[in-house]
């Protein structure tokens, strides 16, 4: 088992005993990112949440990880990740010393982790194009397309295929100096050489690059020092023959605030888009991915999933997951009818929209209040702040009519409305946490 694995375990036995809601909030981009002498660090996305687990969830999580395996004896919590963390580490269960997932490290130099791989990556009708395009580069990098960039929405395979093309490379060209950088990465390279004064030596260090890989390159949006800094890389390796392989969640031209010079460089190359895939491709992934977990699950329950996860293979990955899991320890594959009760939480994804009903739903849910408090007349501090948000967030995101707030509080009037909202507008100019609850609340407001 790997920790992956040991983290879906507890997952799955949690969201047994909380509503979909609460695991969503709390649980969501939550892992165990080490463990070590019987400590386990589990990474949670923001403050919030680690402060939630610690408080509300820890023992339950302490239980049901020392049952799983004894010599754990402590847990903690941690935001965020760190960024080259190893992809996969190996975690043997006491019952069973032999490591069951081969340790994929990422490389220091060149940022490559060799799990991804062409051999790995499924091929269909929805990504014939961009692969056929990269595995072209990967042959003769700097001749064929220069740059590649390769666009498609989340989780559809870009860093995969990008990942890919440079484990290929090494492979083929073992002399070639490579680098894979996510655009975010390379920004903040950009700010740290700038404060330290260091700017030619970053540049001159991306200027020997036979091989420059840019992961989501819509992160450079906005940021104009990077863009100029990363356009005169580009020319510099372009005029050399040296090979460009980026990636973006949409096409340069859609990139808001992207500097005209930098968006015809993309444009001047090829560019190929990776759409969802179909049915049929969605059954071959599982597959293969199961294959990859030394594990094998009926049709029925691969066709399931294929069925119900249609636009995203990081999501229908996770729902694969959740069943290896629960096959490993149960030692037999689930029926279709336990499947689908595995998968129920991961499955419930009505539409993206905001209601107001959703609005208030969330505030309470983040505030650990009744949504009843929030809606009613009562006057603690600990209601009438979270109150305020809720009306700040109805007038901000869904442009609800003052008057029309007031009502869904209790018959508040318009008056207490427009306090609300101005209250809160005039705090988040300077009150960070605040303004990174708001966020949080925005991002679950919209959320399924
Ligand atoms: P993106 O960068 O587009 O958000 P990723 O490359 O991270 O997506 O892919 C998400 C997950 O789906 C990864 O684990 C990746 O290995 C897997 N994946 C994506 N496309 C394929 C494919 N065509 N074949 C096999 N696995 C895939
Ligand atoms: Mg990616």
């Amino acid at each position: 088992m790997t920790t992956e694995e040991l983290w879906q375990a507890v997952l799955a036995q949690i969201q047994l005993n909380i509503s979909p809601a609460n695991f969503a909030t709390w649980f969501k981009n939550t892992e165990i990112i080490n463990l070590k002498d019987g400590e386990v660090i589990v990474s949670t996305p923001n403050s919030f949440a680690k402060e939630w687990l610690e408080q509300k969830h820890n023992r339950t999580i302490f239980k049901i990880l020392h049952g799983l395996d004894e010599t754990i004896k402590d847990v903690k919590y941690v935001v965020g990740r760190p960024a080259l963390k190893v992809l996969t580490r190996a975690w043997s269960a006491p019952s069973n010393n032999q490591l069951e997932f081969a340790e994929f490290k990422t490389d220091k130099e060149t940022n490559l982790n060799p799990r991804y791989t062409f051999e790995n990556f499924v091929v269909g009708p929805f990504n014939e194009l961009p692969h056929a395009a990269a595995l072209a580069v990967s042959e003769g990098p700097g001749s064929v397309y220069n740059p590649l960039f390769i666009y498609g929405g989340v989780g559809l395979g870009k860093t995969h295929l990008l990942q890919a093309v440079g484990n290929e490379i090494v492979k083929n060209f073992s002399k070639k100096k490579i680098k894979y950088i996510s655009a975010e990465k390379f920004t903040s390279g950009v700010i740290t050489s700038i404060k330290n004064q260091e700017m030619e030596a970053f540049k001159s260090r991306y200027r020997q690059i036979d091989i420059l890989i840019i992961d989501d390159v819509q992160f450079l949006a906005g940021k104009e020092k990077t863009q100029e800094e990363f356009f005169h890389i580009f020319n510099a390796l372009y005029e050399k023959n040296k090979q460009i392989i980026i990636s973006s969640d949409r096409l340069p031209k859609v990139i808001p605030a992207l500097a005209e010079r930098l968006r015809s460089r993309f444009e001047g190359g090829m560019l190929a888009d990776i759409s969802s895939p179909d049915f049929e491709t969605r059954v071959a992934i599982l597959k293969t991915k199961a294959k990859e977990r030394r594990t094998e699950l009926p049709d029925e329950i691969l066709d399931y999933i294929a069925s119900q996860i249609q636009k995203n293979i990081r999501e229908l990955e996770g729902a694969l997951n959740r069943l290896v899991v629960y096959q490993k320890l149960q030692n037999r594959a689930p029926d279709i009818e336990t499947a689908k009760l595995l998968l129920k939480n991961i499955l419930m994804s009505p539409p993206k929209v905001a209601t107001p009903a959703k609005v208030i739903k969330e505030v309470a849910l983040f505030y650990d209040l009744r949504e009843k408090d929030l809606l009613d007349a009562s006057r603690k501090r600990e209601v009438v702040y979270p109150r305020q948000i809720a009306m700040y967030l109805l007038r901000s995101e869904l442009k609800c009519s003052y008057p029309f707030i007031g009502r869904r509080f209790r018959g508040k009037d318009h008056t207490t409305a427009i306090y609300s909202f101005e209250k809160i507008s005039k705090e988040l100019e300077s009150n960070e946490k605040l303004a990174d609850e708001i966020t949080l609340l925005k991002e679950r407001v919209y959320e399924h």
